[in-house]
């Protein structure tokens, strides 16, 4: 199996996004794909965990959707991800390969198969491209408010803000998503990784006597969407050589049992305007499930 090339994805809904002339939020898949002529289903799947596919007919496209979860978030990024099967060189070949249609799997991607990482990517660009990211992240208050703010406008999760907010903000910040006492994933700006020597934080890694620990010992807090902020230091964290003072800032997720945390500060210096996305990391244990929800 090829590797997956989540940057060229990536870049590749970006351009998707400016060619079709959106410049600004929100960028509609569901728009994109009738302007394709492509037919979209919304769908009950037959099988548990499917969030949508495509078929390739002939000269016919067509993209279903699950409408089990609720959330527009989900369905949109669902949408944009099987654009991202119809849209990106060699998709579609690899699919017909393999047969006509082809099923995606919220979740699937942990160590999957590389057209659903690249798809993702795809995804997340198209619907969250880094200039307009940076745009509106520059206008609004550092931190979660800014992220909430984003996602509100940009019709996206608020997990899938967050990553790319940490992929593309003009200020340091680094966003973790953990469950119980355990780190999930975890992503820092190119900006917040410039702070010191830092620790990066892997999936199931312990978390670190914080906030969000004690936050996520209540099943309550994190099922009912509570919040919570307090001071904490960059040392706590990613065990960093300065003692940087960020504010740590939490909400609870949702039934899936997830909490996002936002470490940032009105008191560090801005990122230098250049955009290097390209080295924005992809933290291994990256799972689109998650971006998806809430
Ligand atoms: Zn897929």
């Amino acid at each position: 199996m090829t590797a997956p090339k989540p940057s060229w994805a990536r870049k590749c809904g970006e351009q998707k996004a400016r060619e079709l002339g959106y410049d600004s939020f929100p960028i509609d898949p569901f728009e994109i794909a009738r302007g394709e002529g492509i037919e979209l289903s919304p769908k009950k799947p037959d099988q548990i965990g499917v969030s949508g596919g495509i078929v390739f007919f002939g000269d016919d496209v067509g993209i279903f959707y699950s409408t089990d979860i609720k959330s527009l978030g989900f369905q949109r990024f669902t949408v944009a991800h099987e654009l991202g099967h119809y849209f990106l060189k060699g998709h579609p070949e690899a699919i017909l390969k393999i047969g006509a249609a082809h099923v995606s799997r919220a979740g699937f991607t942990e160590g999957g198969q590389a057209i659903e990482i690249e798809a993702d990517h795809f995804a997340s660009g198209l619907l969250l491209p880094t200039t307009l990211v940076r745009r509106h992240l520059a206008d609004e208050p550092i931190g979660l408010e800014g992220i909430e703010a984003l996602a509100d406008v940009s019709h996206c999760s608020l997990t899938a803000s967050a990553i790319r907010t940490a992929e593309c903000s003009p200020y340091p910040v680094a966003i973790v998503v953990s469950r119980g006492d355990e780190v999930r994933y975890a992503f820092m700006s190119d900006g917040f990784k410039q702070l010191g020597a830092l620790t990066y934080l892997r999936k199931g890694d312990a978390l670190p006597d914080t906030l969000t620990r004690r936050f996520n010992a209540s099943a309550t807090n994190v099922a009912s969407g509570m919040r919570a902020c307090e001071e904490t230091n960059l040392n706590c964290w990613f065990n960093g050589d300065r003692r940087i003072a960020l504010d740590e800032q939490v909400v609870g997720l949702g039934s899936y049992g997830f909490t996002l945390t936002v470490l940032s500060s009105d008191n560090l210096p801005d990122d230098p305007d250049e955009v290097e996305d390209e080295e924005a990391q992809l933290i291994e244990s990256y799972t689109p499930k998650f971006a998806r929800g809430r």
